[in-house]
């Protein structure tokens, strides 16, 4: 593990004096248009800690946004990628291929659901790895429309900008978009009209109708979803809503791709968040916590599907470097290890416990959900909670900041920007982990 000690530690003002006179050179030097959710610059990381330039030791619940799920200088990781660093840097797979592409691809072959033959494409982040499955479905399929969901989130590429469904600030001011791209409902129980447990079967049939109706099933390439939604605000379609879809594109001869990039690699307490309702899709998308901080993606599906597109129509410069690779196998290697499942399970047992012992007392929190170390708190304004839900983005801000002041690292989403996610790296210690849970219970006396 890291050498990053792991204990919080608050010694200056959050950010700190080194991390302001960045912060100026930043702004000087850096587009206005990149943000950053807290700017202190960082000097290590490992663990469950974020170690910054004052010296200060943030308590990590973002993972780079779900990224270092073995931590940010994961023991296995460091060596492989050090020692594939010494040998050789880069090829080009296209050019001369190296063995650690290969087994990276049978690694995703035997890790993603499904005993079907698989094969896989490698790339460099998560928007060419959508944008690629887009690309394979269509050449399978010589269809083109392409189905995705309300609060999906899929990239900022040009095509995965319009695939993603909010505006601000993904898409504002960004397009025209590619066309072809069609948005349908989800069952996102907290907020479905007549209530959770009828949004499953609702959801589907309004979809499976506008997909029928609207496009035409026999014109659709590909159906495309995150099975936890990621941006959109850690929602968990209702149960019956994946297995539904999944089965309608299988009927119908769509590709249906489960977008993984966020919720994949042990993230939710298991390799994969579609093998909680047993779907097998046909195509899924990795990136993110697939290799421990270096940037990898993929495209893994059926092999026939795969194999659609014509010779030379896949690739890149960088796709699959072999620093990546080497990367990703000290990931998979460290979370078979380590059971980073297994203690995925143990941190949702922890955090959800923690959290409705708060919204017993905080009627702020709306929902409590996502699953394994994908858990979110979704807010509402005080005493709405069995009423109108009505969004409380300034809530989520203020213990966004407030837990940021107390060294603890969280994140926000949602369409509405009104839930607060917490993504730790799955090795986090369940001190750190219930320390965490301390300040946030502690930010609520604040707001
Ligand atoms: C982050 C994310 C992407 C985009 O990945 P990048 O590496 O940022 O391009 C796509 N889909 C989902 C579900 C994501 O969470």
């Amino acid at each position: 593990m890291s050498a990053v000690p792991q204990e919080r530690r608050v010694v200056t003002a959050i950010p700190g004096p080194k991390s302001q006179e960045l912060q100026a050179r930043r702004t000087a030097a850096v587009a206005g248009g990149v943000g950053s959710v807290l700017p202190v610059f960082t000097t290590r990381a490992g663990g469950g800690i974020v170690e910054d330039v004052d010296g200060n030791r943030l308590i990590d619940f973002g993972s780079g946004i779900a990224v270092t799920s073995v931590g940010a200088s994961a023991e296995a990781v460091v060596r492989r990628a050090t020692a594939q660093l010494q040998d050789f840097t880069h090829t080009c797979f296209m050019v001369t291929p190296y063995e650690g592409y290969v087994e990276v691809c049978e690694q995703l072959a035997e890790l993603t659901p499904g005993d079907h033959a698989k094969k896989s494409a490698l790339f460099n982040s998560g928007a060419e790895a959508v944008e690629n499955a887009v690309k394979i479905a269509r050449a399978y399929t010589k269809r083109t429309a392409v189905v995705v969901f309300d609060h999906g989130y899929h990239g900022r590429t040009n095509l995965t900008m319009g695939m993603t469904a909010k505006n601000m600030p993904y898409k504002h001011g960004f397009g025209p978009f590619a066309p072809e791209i069609y948005r349908v409902p989800v069952a996102y129980g907290y907020r479905w009209p007549t209530g959770a447990e009828n949004a499953g079967a609702e959801a589907s049939a309004q979809a499976i109708d506008m997909i029928t109706k609207q496009i035409g099933a026999e014109n659709v390439a590909a159906i495309i979803i995150e099975p936890v939604l990621g941006e959109g605000g850690f929602i968990e379609p209702a149960k019956g809503f994946l297995p539904a879809i999944s089965k309608f594109a299988t009927d119908n001869g769509i590709v249906f791709v489960a977008d993984e990039i966020q919720s994949g690699f042990c993230r939710t307490g298991q390799w994969f968040a579609c093998e909680d309702e047993g779907v097998v899709p046909d195509l899924i998308t990795t990136a993110k916590g697939i290799a421990g901080g270096l940037p990898l993606a993929a495209v893994t599906g059926r092999a026939e599907i795969m194999d659609a597109p014509h010779a030379g129509g896949l690739g890149g410069t960088y796709g699959g470097n072999p620093v990546a690779c080497a990367a990703a196998l000290g990931a998979i290697e460290t979370m078979k290890e380590l059971d980073l499942n297994g203690k995925a399970k143990r941190i949702e047992e922890v955090m959800k416990g923690r959290l409705a012992a708060m919204a017993e007392k905080h009627d702020v929190i709306g929902d409590i959900r996502g699953r394994g170390a994908m858990i979110a708190i979704e807010l509402v304004v005080s005493g709405t909670k069995d009423g109108d839900k009505t969004p409380n983005a300034a809530a989520a801000a203020a213990l966004a900041k407030a837990c940021h002041q107390e060294g603890l690292l969280v994140l926000t989403c949602g369409t509405y920007g009104n839930v607060l996610r917490f993504l730790p790296p799955l090795v986090i210690g369940e001190d750190l982990l219930n320390e965490g849970l301390d300040i946030i219970e502690n930010a609520f006396a604040g707001i």
